[in-house]
């Protein structure tokens, strides 16, 4: 399935690797308040380590937009990593030019060094040549293990493999390997869940799904555009308008395949303490909005989910972080983890669902990377892994 070649496919004893990692993790009070990305990228940085490199981390952080920005800096990772590593972690607090480079010369086999947020610098998403060529001579080699920044072509996923040998990482092979079979070669019935907030991100993704897919379950704010374009009146609920046309289009290539919400959680403001009604759908009242799906409709996805052979969720299915309008989200991600099918949970929201409701371990993959995994399901070839080297 995994048609590049990895670490696994190569000699690092004794030399300078370069590995591009998701270390994009939330940063509060100055300190690392999500460590997932970073576990995740463990068996990649652990193996190479025990394989005699000295490995050289590289990572975005946030949008700092193209300039040095503290609150942006990828220290606090660095200090984290050592913890974790029970090691000493070298910091540069540049990612290219002498700073990095002298950092990088002086790192011995066994060593880690992490260099400072690629995006301090603007070329790294113009994806600029000479930026990747500086990164790039800081190594011998080079290895994407950032998923999660795959569907991203930029000096630092992309530019660089242009200048150094570069493979695969353990994660990233993970995730295509997870997601990339479950679109290929679905045990099926093949059930995805799509949610959030806008239906213009995924129209792709519906569009791919529809033919690949047995059943799309829609929840979240998504739905509303939906509704609006079958010709209910939502009220107050989100709605993006300039979808109208594609979400009828949708609708109708999805004939029974494309579900939506048979009832939904309404509201007369958009806050936890609201006052809120069950209805099954129906014209939406002035003054109120949808913020949940219904219990109808989870009794409903809860049977589709129940019955298949593979999972993929994405979105929230309300807004789930006010408790009242969380139950949708958490129910389906009960659903999910009380199934026996192949459960893969594309990043962000979704994630952070399961997490929360202590189900992780009942789910086959997490991915780590929600705009990549998107992007899969979408169809298309992620630059960041079109790139590497094949097999
Ligand atoms: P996205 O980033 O597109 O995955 O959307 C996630 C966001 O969608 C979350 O912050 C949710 O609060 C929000 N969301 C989900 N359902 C609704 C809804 N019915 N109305 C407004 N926002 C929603």
């Amino acid at each position: 399935m995994f048609s590049k070649q990895t670490i696994r496919d190569v000699d690092v004893k004794g030399k300078k690797i370069l590995v591009r990692v998701d270390f994009n993790v939330p940063l509060k009070d100055g300190a690392v308040a999500d460590d997932t990305r970073i576990q995740a990228a463990l068996p990649t940085i652990n193996a190479l380590l025990d394989g005699g490199a000295a490995v050289i981390l590289c990572s975005h952080l946030g949008r700092p937009k193209g300039v040095a920005d503290p609150a942006f800096s990828l220290k606090p990772v660095a200090v984290y990593l050592a913890g974790m590593l029970g090691k000493e972690v070298a910091f540069a607090e540049d990612c290219i030019g002498p700073v990095a480079e002298a950092a990088a010369a002086a790192l011995q086999p066994g060593g880690v060094l992490v260099l400072e947020n690629t995006r301090f610098h603007k070329e790294e998403k113009k994806n600029d040549p000479a930026m990747a060529e500086q990164l790039a001579s800081l190594a011998e080699m080079y290895v994407n293990d950032a998923f999660g920044s795959a569907h991203r072509a930029h000096a630092s996923t992309e530019g660089v493999t242009h200048f150094l040998p570069a493979v695969g990482g353990l994660l990233m092979e993970k995730e295509i390997q997870y997601l990339g079979q479950a679109i290929a070669e679905p045990r099926r019935p093949f059930v995805t869940i799509l949610g959030g907030a806008k239906i213009s991100d995924k129209i792709g993704v519906i569009n791919n799904l529809l033919d690949v897919a047995d059943q799309i379950l829609i929840g979240g704010g998504m739905a509303n555009t939906f509704f609006k374009a079958q010709g209910y009146p939502v009220a107050d609920s989100l709605v993006e308008e300039g979808a109208l046309e594609t979400a009828s289009e949708l609708l109708a290539k999805g004939g029974s395949k494309l579900r939506l919400p048979v009832d939904v959680v309404i509201a007369d403001a958009f806050d936890n303490d609201a006052q809120t009604k069950v209805m099954q759908m129906a014209p939406i009242e002035d003054g109120w909005r949808i913020l949940d799906i219904g219990p109808e409709t989870v009794a409903q996805y809860g049977k589709v989910i129940s019955r298949a052979g593979t999972v993929v969720w994405n979105g929230p299915m309300g807004v789930f972080e006010m408790p009242v309008f969380a139950k949708g989200t958490f129910e389906v991600a009960q659903a999910i983890a009380d199934s026996d099918a192949v459960s893969i949970i594309g990043g962000g929201d979704s994630a952070a669902a399961i997490k929360k409701s202590g189900l992780a371990d009942k789910i086959t993959h997490i991915s780590t990377g929600g705009g990549a995994s998107l992007e899969m399901l979408e169809g298309k070839t992620l630059p960041g892994l079109a790139a590497l080297l094949d097999k």
